[in-house]
């Protein structure tokens, strides 16, 4: 059994980030001067699951991001290096993988696969990625390494995609190659995130709104170090019980084509036609985007004890009728309730463990995440990660210098 005090000490707190070594590490291995983009990772303020029913999310862009950097071949070959995995790959441009092979160099390679089809002539080229976004803790390594990736290729053979586009053939790489169906927060949030602000996206048309986060506040994001993978519950399950609650409904409103389009008078009125978990997880959609609009306009409004508590609605829809979350997560949640400084805490992500967002008050958030953390490895007997972070500006080039 580990004392709690020792536990406490060994807490992970990161609020800063290594220095960028990607150009040297890319000189070194590539004997070339690469063009440098930073793709920032994101953490969900709220709407969970209501990007692909066309509905409203609120995330923002954080200061931890991924780099690439990008010189041109003269051999025809796509050499890809990861620092973060300590290894190199090595494609054919003239004869480019078709089909994924469930390795990172599959999320840079689909986005050189979508670019292709796009009808872009492709080159030879070195690619160094460096991240220190967490890996698979729901923060978005992989939007931030389509994105980094994405602008690096496009520099290289002189395309240059508006921001919403770019997102789209981001989320196109990570749905058509690597085969995961994610929406289009991750990647849009990337590109368009700005600093010290969240953004309420509407999945629908792609507007947005951007909501200042006022200076006394911090994002303190906690990583509960575990992801699950419940039997039949995981993010594609949800996707089809969402779908199947919309055909109940648009059997009756032929004008609801997704979640974003029905009301909670449509799932009074029809719901006991649908299987009781399609019906669960249509309540947390549709209440969803009420709260994530309403937490936007909070944001604006400067009224923070009001976005406090959508996020706490918010966590205890996505706890029990999406059933999403797991008892880390709720742990780290209710661990969280009475320390000072707190705003508002909920899981953020696609579920099933990953990470909790908690506002902060700023003044108190080194306390709060030590306290937090030490609360959770005591009674989890894990310790968490935590990363006190602010919202930053979206992707783009660096500095050569
Ligand atoms: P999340 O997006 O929440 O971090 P995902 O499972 O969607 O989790 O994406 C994580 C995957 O993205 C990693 O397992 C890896 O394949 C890829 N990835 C992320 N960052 C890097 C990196 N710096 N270098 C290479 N691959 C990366
Ligand atoms: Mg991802």
């Amino acid at each position: 059994m580990v004392s709690k005090s020792s536990l406490e000490a060994e807490v992970a707190i990161r609020n800063m980030h290594n220095p960028p070594v990607l150009r040297s590490l890319h000189i070194d291995r590539f004997h070339a001067e690469p063009a440098i983009f930073r793709a920032p990772g994101r953490v969900n303020l709220i709407g969970e699951h209501t990007d692909y029913a066309e509905g409203f999310v609120m995330p923002a862009a954080i200061n931890f991001a991924t780099l690439a950097g990008i010189s041109p071949r003269t051999d025809g070959k796509i050499v890809i290096y990861s620092e973060n995995f300590g290894e190199e790959m090595v494609f054919d441009a003239a004869a480019l993988p078709r089909i994924r092979t469930r390795h990172w160099s599959d999320y840079p390679m689909g986005v050189v696969h979508v670019l292709a089809g796009e009808g872009h002539a492709i080159p030879g080229f070195s690619l160094s990625l460096w991240g220190d976004v967490p890996l698979g803790s729901g923060l978005s390594s992989s939007a931030s390494v389509e994105v980094a990736t994405a602008l690096a290729v496009e520099s290289l053979i002189g395309a240059n995609d508006p921001g919403p586009v770019l997102a789209r053939l981001c989320q196109r790489a990570e749905n058509e190659f690597v085969g995961a169906s994610c929406g289009i927060m991750d990647q849009f949030i990337s590109v368009n995130g700005k600093e010290d602000h969240a953004l309420l996206l509407d999945c629908r048309d792609l507007s947005f709104r951007l909501a200042p986060i006022p200076d006394h506040v911090a994002l303190v994001i906690a990583n509960t170090m575990v992801k699950h993978s419940v039997a039949g519950g995981d993010y594609t399950t949800r996707r089809a019980e969402v779908e199947d609650a919309t055909r109940v409904l648009a059997r009756h409103r032929p004008e609801i084509r997704f979640l974003r389009d029905a009301t909670l008078a449509d799932l009074d009125q029809w719901g006991h036609e649908m299987a009781p978990k399609s019906r669960m997880r249509a309540r947390h959609i549709i209440s969803e985007n009420l709260r994530t609009v309403a937490a936007a306009d909070a944001l604006m409004r400067g009224d923070m004890a009001e976005l406090g508590r959508l996020m706490a609605e918010a966590h205890r829809s996505y706890s029990q009728d999406f059933e999403a979350s797991c008892v880390e997560a709720d742990t780290m949640v209710d661990l969280a309730q009475d320390l000072p400084g707190l705003i508002g805490a909920r899981l953020t992500g696609g579920g099933f463990g990953g990470c909790t967002i908690n506002l902060v008050e700023q003044k108190d958030a080194d306390a709060f995440a030590a306290a937090l953390g030490g609360r959770y490895a005591a009674q989890i007997g894990i310790v968490p990660e935590i990363y006190v972070c602010h919202a930053a500006g979206g992707a783009g080039r660096l500095d050569q210098a």
